[in-house]
């Protein structure tokens, strides 16, 4: 079994040093458990967390231990009942070509319903991710003007494209002016804001009106531009903030960064509520999944994947993605 391992824990950016490939000898399925063949892993920005000691909602990955992870792929042997060999699942475990899971995280999926990788992205977790903050926290109504960050990404294009269905004017936010094209040639988007640019003039010129709804997902200075501008009774869905991830080591594992002024909340009556998918999005997923197929097939959910070859490449595509290397949602094929 080809696996990656966390070797040390990073200070500041990750380094390939912080990682350990190793080969392994094949798993085999306890009494309930599920053996799975990887073909896609899924790379996230919450596995920074997970390398670190630092406070956070999950516990880290230990020193020696398989880097944590969701893959798609097949299952290749089962002593569980409800699956059997060659069925297509999305959730096995790990940076690793084989798992031994427990059935209770693990969805049988149609392979012909979408490529498979489409289950790690727009059907799978950041997809989920999007869906669950607007139904609940972010509610968006027709007419309202919604500002989306990291808007090229695995979340960040399905909440703008979620956005357009219900109606909103929908504003991204994307590193460099390919990024930006793509949010708006591709998907459909208003307008996008380069962040190297100036955040303030831009904003200006695509929400005079101002923002009812800001999707947060990086934090820093792209926060504190779009905070003023908030509406009365705006609403402002705490996604993440990846621009944060690599600054503090020790204290919270999402940073350490000075806020905005918060009297505004009161004065504007603002919303603002952070949430984890694993929450309660799961048991949600077959609701999710048969509402994105639909949007799919009407043309109205587009995605665009980041596909890296090789399960030896996944450090150096971790390392990019907190560094915006990445152009859309990021796989790893497993060959
Ligand atoms: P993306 O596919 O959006 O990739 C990350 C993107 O973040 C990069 O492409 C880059 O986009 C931007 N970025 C990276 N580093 C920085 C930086 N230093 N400053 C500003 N922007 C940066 O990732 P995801 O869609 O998977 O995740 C987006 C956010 O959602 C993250 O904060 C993540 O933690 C969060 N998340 C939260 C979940 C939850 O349950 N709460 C679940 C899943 C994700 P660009 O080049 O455009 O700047």
């Amino acid at each position: 079994n080809l696996q990656v391992l966390l070797r040390r824990r990073p200070k500041g950016a990750p380094v390939p040093e912080d990682f350990e490939i190793v080969e392994t000898k094949l798993p085999e399925p306890a009494e309930g458990e599920v053996l799975v063949r990887a073909r896609y892993l899924s790379l996230d920005p919450y596995m920074r967390g997970r390398m670190s000691e630092a406070k956070s909602y999950a516990k880290p990955v230990e020193l020696g231990a398989v880097m944590e992870g969701q893959t798609a792929g097949e299952v290749v042997a089962s002593r569980a009942p409800g699956f059997t060999p060659g069925d297509t699942v999305l959730g096995g475990f790990g940076w690793q070509r084989f798992s031994c899971v427990s059935p209770a995280r693990l969805f049988k999926i149609d392979p012909k319903e979408a490529p498979l990788s489409a289950s790690l992205g727009v059907l799978g977790m950041p997809g989920l991710t999007a869906w669950v903050g607007l139904e609940d926290i972010g509610r968006p109504k027709a007419g309202e003007t919604m500002v989306v960050s990291a808007a090229s990404g695995a979340v960040g294009q399905v909440v703008g494209q979620l956005g357009k269905i219900r109606g909103c004017k929908v504003i991204g936010i994307a590193g460099g002016p390919e990024k930006c094209r793509f949010v708006t040639e591709e998907l459909g988007f208003d307008a996008c804001i380069d962040h190297r640019g100036d955040l303030n003039a831009q904003l200006d010129a695509a929400c005079p009106e101002g923002i009812d709804i800001y999707w947060e997902n990086v934090g820093g200075a792209v926060q504190a531009a779009v905070f003023p501008r908030f509406r009365d009774f705006g609403r402002m869905v705490m996604c993440g903030v990846i621009s944060q991830y690599n600054t503090v080591e020790g204290a919270d594992s999402f940073g350490g960064a000075p806020g905005p002024n918060l009297g505004a909340v009161v004065r504007k009556r603002l919303h603002i509520q952070g949430f984890i998918v694993s929450d309660n999005g799961w048991p949600r997923y077959p609701q999710f999944r048969r509402e994105m197929l639909g949007h799919m097939a009407a043309g109205k959910m587009k995605w665009r994947e980041d596909v890296v070859q090789g399960l030896r490449n996944a450090p150096t595509a971790f390392i990019g993605l907190l560094q915006g290397a990445n152009f859309g949602k990021l796989v790893v094929q497993i060959d």
